[in-house]
C-alpha cells in the first residue's frame, strides 16, 4: 500500500495517477513501462491530507509497475475528459499483492 512518505496517510492510486493525469502525454506513457516508470518516479505528488509535496520515487517501483500493467489491462479505465481514474486501482493492486501471496504459499 502507497504512503505518504511525510505523513504516513494512505494513498489511493486513483487518486495519484490523477495527479498524474495532468501530464500531457500520459496516454503515451501507458505505451512504455520503462518510461512511465520514470515519469512516475520525478513526477511530484501532494499529499492529500497533510498538503507536502514528495517525488513519486519515494512510493517505490514495484507498485507503479503493476499498476501500469492494470491501466494497460483495463481499457477505459481512465477519463481522460473528466480526467478520472474509473478503475478501482488501490483494490486491485490489494488483490493481486493477495492472489502474489497465495501463490507463493501454494508452490512451498
Ligand atoms: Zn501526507
Amino acid at each position: 500500500m502507497a504512503r505518504c512518505p511525510i505523513c504516513g496517510e494512505a494513498l489511493k492510486w486513483e487518486d495519484l495517477i490523477e495527479q498524474m493525469l495532468s501530464l500531457e502525454n500520459f496516454r503515451e506513457l501507458l505505451g512504455d513501462k520503462q518510461e512511465f516508470l520514470k515519469a512516475f518516479s520525478e513526477f511530484v505528488f501532494k499529499c492529500p491530507r497533510c498538503g507536502e509535496e514528495f517525488y513519486g520515487k519515494a512510493l517505490g517501483e514495484k507498485e507503479p509497475g503493476v499498476v501500469f500493467e492494470l491501466l494497460n489491462d483495463f481499457e477505459g479505465g481512465i477519463d481522460y475528459e473528466r480526467r478520472r481514474v474509473k478503475l478501482k486501482l488501490t483494490n486491485l493492486l490489494a488483490l493481486n499483492t493477495m492472489l502474489e501471496e497465495w501463490d507463493r504459499r501454494t508452490r512451498k
